[in-house]
């Protein structure tokens, strides 16, 4: 096999295995809060990315499972990039991303310099921004 084919594999299976996570924890966030009368739903709801259909009990983290279900479209997004061989290359430099970094970051879409780089920036940013905002 060729070296392409294998990191590709390799980021098959690491997308696929945070797609599991990331339903597996919806599942049992939901089954926690919302009672089994809803549980049917959730499928569809998930699917439209909008929770707000199913009437959840008290003490729902609304946020938790819109952020996660975000994360479950991204990763299905990612998938698909990934057949169309777009996925893991840095978008700065077009530079093929770290395996290591997919793994724990399976959205980044800049290698670790160029991430560096934007932090940096970014960092600058925010000291600027913070400092307008205190003196408004
Ligand atoms: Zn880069």
């Amino acid at each position: 096999m060729v070296k392409t084919e294998q990191r590709h594999l390799r980021l098959k299976e690491i997308l696929l295995a945070k797609k599991a996570d990331v339903e597996k924890d919806i599942r049992q966030h939901m089954a926690r809060q919302v009672g089994p009368e809803n549980e049917h739903r959730l499928d569809s709801a998930l699917d439209q990315g909008d929770l707000s259909s199913i009437d959840m009990g008290e003490g729902v983290d609304l946020a938790l499972l819109e952020m996660r279900n975000k994360t479950r479209k991204a990763i299905d997004q990612a998938l698909l990039r990934l057949e169309e061989g777009s996925y893991g290359y840095c978008e700065e430099c077009s530079g093929e991303i770290e395996e290591k970094r997919l793994k724990v970051m399976p959205f980044a879409q800049l290698c670790i310099v160029c991430q560096r780089k934007k932090e940096e920036l970014e960092k600058i940013e925010k000291e600027e921004t913070l400092r307008d905002t205190d003196s408004a």
